[in-house]
């Protein structure tokens, strides 16, 4: 029961052919019998179960419930629920516990659906790997050896071992698609701004977005429909999507970009051939395929680089030792509990960005850097723009390599930014993005296939994954 889509587990049970307890009870024994791939921070079983019994109890008296009634589903840990640890996997965060609710969570059980735990991650979002985790490395399910990818590799190892059946990530720069292609699952970063961020513990706002990790497109298009829309509590929200579930679409005459300098970029064997057949396929279909130049997209990842750093460099400001968070025994003044708090609370890759961060927001750098990024930043945007003035969506390998080694990359800032180079130009832009399985390596690893859509193309963008998903089977 536990290997069923999110779709298939509602059928079950609004038909009453299986319990919530019964489903949330499965879950909670795959999490047991996989409990060595560390996916989960916390597992929220008593409660989890308790909630299963009573929305049992409602559907046996015939109430009309939400679309996710009795569903478990599993959030990446930098989403707050009230009571519930939050720790970024951070020993900064180690034991804060949140007093309010993230506005995705709230939405999610407003529509009855179980929170089941929260998932492993790279250290406040920063990596690609899951190697930064205060909480130890998540292993991939598909294979114990290789990396799940990050920095929502929890919550991506969690759908392809059957933990549940959605979770949420958070994706600044591929942290939601790139671990999905590593792990074989769906990740969707929505248009910024479709999803509220409010109560999601924030790594560099202006490019920020949560979005689900799924099974399958038609799953994510459920859950994006439910989590998104304005919210008054995070001022760059805006209005509902009006998504349409499980529209009609055939590739035919559909125009599919395909970025010359993105492609160029493909080293690994595996993924360029995957790539070529599964673009042959679409043009099968009747998809025609465009060759695009984008030449600015060459410096999408220092941009990032920039903006990211100094983003986070002020969010994580906050965590000083005195407000809230881990503070060290072991000061003699207030500037002694700072310096040592933060030295101390956060790990390796997470002090480089602090201070590669302010460093870029000293007055010497500020124009120099943060503002020459924001102003390559609007040519990225543009060059987007102009892109789909050609075409209706453009087609990307998600990462340029199937999972790798643990280890492998961890010393080589460079290696492990090319997990990142066609994921990272969609944050920069703002678009919507979506990863989807689209074979596997000579390795048996998953490869994934990326579909950008224009700003809140995402329609078109479900549309066109389920259609491409029809044709995989
Ligand atoms: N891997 C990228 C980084 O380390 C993206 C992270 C993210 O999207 N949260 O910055």
């Amino acid at each position: 029961m536990h290997k069923k889509t999110l779709v298939e587990i509602i059928e079950l049970l609004n038909k009453k052919q299986v319990s919530s307890e019964e489903v949330v009870s499965g879950c909670l024994k795959q999490i047991e019998k996989n409990s060595h791939l560390n996916a989960l921070n916390y597992v929220n079983s008593e409660d989890a179960l308790e909630s299963a019994k009573k929305i049992d109890k409602r559907l046996q008296k015939g109430e009309k419930l939400g679309l996710l009634a009795g569903v478990p589903i599993v959030l990446k840990d930098n989403i707050c629920v009230q009571g519930i640890p939050t720790t970024c996997s951070s020993k900064m965060l180690q034991n804060f516990v949140p007093q309010y609710t993230a506005t995705v969570v709230r939405k999610l059980l407003e529509q009855d659906a179980i929170i089941i735990g929260k998932a492993n991650m790279d250290e406040f979002a920063m990596g690609s790997s899951n190697e930064t985790s205060y909480k130890g490395k998540v292993l991939n399910p598909v294979n114990n050896e290789y990396v799940p990818g990050g920095s929502s590799g929890g919550s991506a190892a969690s759908i392809a071992a059957d933990f549940a059946y959605a979770a949420l990530g958070s994706d600044t720069g591929g942290s939601i698609r790139q671990p999905a292609a590593l792990c074989g699952v769906v990740g969707v970063k929505p248009t910024y701004g479709t999803v509220s961020r409010y109560g999601v513990v924030a790594f560099a706002s202006s490019l920020d977005q949560v979005g689900p990790i799924t099974k399958t497109a038609q799953d994510a298009a459920l859950i994006f429909k439910i989590i998104s829309g304005k919210d008054e509590l995070d001022t760059t929200s805006c209005g509902d999507s009006n998504l349409k579930l499980n529209q009609d679409f055939s590739f035919k005459g559909r125009k599919i970009g395909i970025p010359k300098e993105f492609f160029d970029q493909i080293t690994d064997n595996d993924v360029k051939n995957t790539m070529n057949q599964e673009l042959k396929k679409l043009e099968n279909q009747g998809a025609e395929i465009i060759e695009l130049s984008m030449k600015t997209l060459e410096y999408a990842m220092p941009t990032y680089n920039v903006l990211a750093s100094a983003e986070a460099a002020s969010n994580l400001s906050r965590f000083d030792g005195i407000k809230y968070g881990y503070r060290s025994d072991n000061f003699d003044d207030l500037l002694s509990i700072y310096f040592k708090s933060r030295s101390e609370g956060f790990g390796y890759e997470v002090k480089r960005r602090i201070l590669l961060g302010n460093y870029m927001l000293t007055s010497a750098c500020f124009e120099k850097y943060y503002i020459k990024a924001q102003k390559v930043q609007t040519l990225i945007k543009n060059t987007f723009l102009q892109a789909f003035e050609k075409c209706d969506l453009i087609v990307t390998p998600t990462s340029a390599t199937p999972a790798f080694k643990f280890g492998e990359k961890q010393n080589d800032k460079v290696a492990m930014a090319l997990s990142d180079v066609f994921t990272v130009p969609v944050n920069i832009a703002g678009n919507a993005a979506i990863s989807i399985p689209a074979g596997l390596s000579s390795k048996g690893l998953p490869i994934g296939l990326q579909i950008i859509a224009p700003h809140f193309g995402e329609q078109m963008m479900f549309d066109a994954a389920q259609a491409y998903e029809r044709l995989s089977k």
